[in-house]
């Protein structure tokens, strides 16, 4: 627990399942106010929040947006001030991929990869930006990276070129904004049981593959990522700007070479 972060107002972005929900469950522990933000599942956000409120948390709120469009984030941003009156952490979370081969992949698929991964991390970043140079606010910007924002990912290259982008664009405004006490971070989560890769895990072949890529020999939780972003938005974390936390079981260590080969 982090005591600094009673009290304090928290935006997640696709917050009705996997990561993010065990990011605003997490944030609600921590007794800050938080912002769920779907798209396309009320009732996931819904149950999210009921269980933030049941457990005793100070506030939880959904709002429906598409964090690929400027008035989706907009709305967002509302949610956080009509209900709370202010905002502290703004988590961009929301993301997707799409799996084919490069030379197959359609311009519409790259497209809808890069504005949600990529683009929904500019737009969010933006308007917390926006509002914490308004306040002068030392507010605090977490970007849902990945490994595959350092280890290329044959037919998921939309999927991998977003998440490149969302290192360096996080690495150039912890810069830009250090001055103003705006600390921007990002996490490279490993294999992570969500429903991202609910079909993939289903498959035992595909599951023991996976695992056999992870040095800790085990699939991470949501809950693992989500004690990496609440130590990121506290001041435990206060000299911390410009970094990829990776929670990935060691998946970054280049585990072909784990037995000693090569
Ligand atoms: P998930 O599919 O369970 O959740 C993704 C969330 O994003 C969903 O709630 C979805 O509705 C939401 N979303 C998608 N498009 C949206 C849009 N346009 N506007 C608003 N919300 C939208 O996946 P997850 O595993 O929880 O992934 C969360 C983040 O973590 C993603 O950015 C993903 O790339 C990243 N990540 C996940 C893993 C993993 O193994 N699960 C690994 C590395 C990175």
């Amino acid at each position: 627990m982090y005591a600094d972060l009673n009290g304090k107002v928290a935006v997640i972005t696709g917050g009705s399942k996997g990561i993010g929900n065990a990011i605003a469950q997490r944030f609600g522990q921590e007794h800050m106010k938080v912002v769920i933000n779907y798209n396309s599942d009320p009732e996931g956000a819904q149950k999210v929040a009921d269980a933030i409120l049941d457990q005793g948390g100070q506030g939880a709120v959904t709002v429906q947006a598409d964090v690929a469009t400027e008035a989706g984030v907009q709305a967002i941003l509302d949610a956080a001030l009509t209900n709370f009156g202010d905002l502290d952490v703004w988590v961009n979370n929301a993301g997707m991929e799409i799996k084919a081969p490069t030379h197959e992949l359609t311009l519409a698929d790259w497209n809808k990869v890069i504005s949600i991964n990529e683009t929904g991390v500019f737009l969010g970043s933006k308007a917390a930006l926006a509002y914490f140079k308004a306040h002068k606010k030392p507010g605090n910007i977490i970007n849902m990276s990945s490994v595959h924002e350092q280890i290329p990912w044959p037919t998921f290259a939309s999927y991998a070129a977003a998440k490149g982008a969302v290192k360096l664009f996080t690495q150039t405004i912890a810069m830009e904004y250090a001055k103003d006490g705006i600390r921007v971070n990002g996490i490279g989560p490993g294999a992570i049981n969500t429903p991202i890769n609910a079909d993939k895990f289903a498959d035992q072949a595909q599951y023991d593959q996976t695992v056999a890529m992870v040095p800790m020999n085990r699939i991470g939780k949501p809950e693992e990522v989500a004690a990496g972003a609440a130590w990121l938005a506290s001041s435990e974390s206060s000299y911390v700007t410009g970094i990829t936390l990776f929670i990935d079981g060691g998946m970054t260590l280049y585990p072909a070479f784990k037995d000693g080969q090569g």
